[in-house]
């Protein structure tokens, strides 16, 4: 059993504290936006009817681009005052519609990340006691020991040549680790069980980390979509989410020397060969040019993630950590 202390030395320390940066503005901007939606009606009625859907931009949206002749002209201004005063200006001043909107983007968060889930299920094959029973039994054994009140879905996918694994989950129904099939099988021919350990113990890290939650995507989506911010809070974020995910992969692997990463590096037929020694001397050094990589991506640099496990820290999020 893994304890809730070595899971919590597991996640990166900056983790929280970026996961806070990153929510607490767009809570802060619900509640602020919500409220003054909610007691200001008349004040955004008057901002709405004036600045938003003015006459024009109505006449713009159900005329013809040609104008049209005199009497079209009238039946369409006629259909625009009926349009804009009578419904859309009372629908957007209403205190009800940000509520009917918020309950619409949280129904589309849910729909996004469920659809995940949809396309790996349809498309997969789900392990189970009789399908690739070995494998499934110790990811059963590895969710049980960290406490995950249900075992996810363990679903096989064709990779195409992509090594990856993701988790993934149908709000508060269950959660999946879908692993591709060229890591999978490379891992089963050569009996690496320790890197498919890791590879899994990874992905169960996010499940349990609660980062596949739709209240999670929900609350720090929205800084991603921010050009330019995006790059200072939600990827660091995430990076912060994969070394911490790292973490547990290694303990449930025992992989103390960061090797089972070394897959995503030099590919399925090559990982095992490589002098890891070798390799540190050579990718253990300041570069400006992986730092500049690393602060564009959502994953961290491969070989800082590697050398975050082989010397035990939590790896840097913007600069390589010694
Ligand atoms: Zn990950």
């Amino acid at each position: 059993m893994i304890t809730k202390e070595q899971l919590k030395r597991c996640k990166h320390p900056r983790g929280q504290i970026i996961f806070y940066l990153t929510a607490i503005p767009i809570i802060l901007s619900i509640v602020i936006f919500l409220g003054w939606w909610a007691i200001s009606p008349s004040s955004l009625k008057n901002i709405v009817s004036t600045q938003v859907i003015t006459q024009d931009a109505i006449v713009d949206l159900v005329s013809d681009d040609d104008g049209g002749e005199q009497l079209q002209k009238d039946v369409d201004m006629e259909l625009v005052d009926v349009l804009r005063n009578d419904i859309l200006v009372p629908l957007v001043a209403s205190p009800i519609t940000p509520i009917l909107i918020m309950i619409l983007f949280i129904l589309l968060i849910v729909a996004i990340v469920g659809k995940t889930y949809g396309d790996s299920l349809g498309n997969g094959v789900k392990l189970s006691k009789k399908q690739f029973p070995a494998v499934y039994e110790m990811f059963d054994e590895m969710a049980k020991e960290i406490n995950l009140s249900k075992t996810p879905d363990i679903i096989l996918m064709n990779g195409n040549g992509t090594l990856n694994a993701f988790a993934c989950t149908i709000p508060m129904v269950r959660d999946a680790v879908v692993i591709y099939s060229d890591i999978f099988e490379r891992c089963l021919a050569t009996g690496d069980m320790q890197t498919l350990k890791f590879i899994l113990g990874h992905e169960l890290g996010h499940i349990k980390f609660k980062h596949t939650k739709w209240w999670y995507r929900f609350l720090t989506m929205p800084m991603d979509l921010i050009p330019g911010v995006n790059y200072i809070f939600a990827r660091a974020l995430s990076r912060a989410n994969e070394y911490s995910c790292d973490k547990l992969g290694a303990k449930f692997s025992g992989d103390t020397s960061g090797k089972s990463l070394l897959i995503l590096s030099a590919g399925k037929h090559n990982y095992q060969d490589i002098d890891l020694e070798e390799y540190m001397q050579l990718h253990d050094k300041k570069s400006i040019w992986v730092t500049i990589s690393n602060f564009f991506m959502d994953h961290p640099i491969n070989s800082w993630r590697i050398i975050a496990i082989a010397k035990g820290h939590h790896g840097g999020l913007w600069f390589r950590k010694k």
